[in-house]
């Protein structure tokens, strides 16, 4: 694939970050990864003016404003120097306008996942408060040691967005804001290809798309 943007689609919680944190093994250095929720979450956490503006929307399940986010995302897309994955950006039609603006095309993959799989996904999901690393408290992604990330060590912990509440509002976001994306995608000749990832096979798709 040649494009040296790859935009990871889909409902908050429809398997994004695990698919992609699958096939980065052993490739961690040939690409680099924007997510935006961890971005906004490592901001809250620290406390920085960025993460007590986006508290109050990330809290109640509402998207970030587009200034705010396209100020940050737009300059780490153009300064990125290997191919990047977005996970979590666009999700509105400004935020895919300003993408095309500064002269990025991304190739587009949407994860689609029904609402009631979304909605266990988030309350079985546990997150490293450090790198961001997302396991499961089923078994599907337990990690090694309980409560710590495998990867750097750092505390696992729920995401204080996944709660009934928020997560059935993150969903009704999507659907009003994020969905559209995908005609505006189709209307500006962006090829989306679509993964079913409630299928065991779609570690596999993903990876035959990407190679
Ligand atoms: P995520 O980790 O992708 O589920 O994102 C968590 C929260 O961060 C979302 O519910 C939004 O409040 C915020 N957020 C993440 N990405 C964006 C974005 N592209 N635009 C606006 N808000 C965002």
């Amino acid at each position: 694939m040649q494009n040296d943007i790859i935009v990871l689609f889909g409902k908050p919680g429809a398997g994004k970050g695990t698919q992609l944190s699958g096939f980065l093994e052993g490739r961690e250095e040939q690409f680099e990864v924007l997510s935006v929720g961890d971005l906004l979450r490592k901001a809250k956490k620290d406390q920085t003016k960025l993460g007590k503006m986006a508290a109050p929307y990330m809290d109640s399940g509402k998207l970030v404003p587009d200034e705010i986010i396209n100020g940050i995302v737009i300059a780490g897309l153009k300064s990125a120097t290997k191919p990047v994955f977005t996970d979590g950006f666009p999700r509105t039609i400004k935020q895919s306008e300003a993408m095309l603006k500064a002269g990025l095309h991304p190739i587009v993959i949407d994860f689609e996942v029904d609402d009631d799989i979304v909605i266990q996904r988030a309350m079985d999901r546990i997150v490293c408060e450090d790198c961001g690393e997302a396991y499961t408290l089923n078994k599907f992604k337990h990690p090694k040691i309980d409560g710590i990330c495998d990867k750097c060590g750092g505390k696992l912990v729920r995401r204080s967005d996944d709660t009934l509440e928020v997560v059935k509002k993150r969903l009704v976001e999507y659907e009003r804001k994020t969905l559209p994306v995908l005609d505006f995608f189709e209307n500006h000749h962006i090829h989306v290809y679509t993964i079913n990832n409630s299928l065991p096979e779609a570690a596999q798709q993903f990876a035959t798309l990407l190679i």
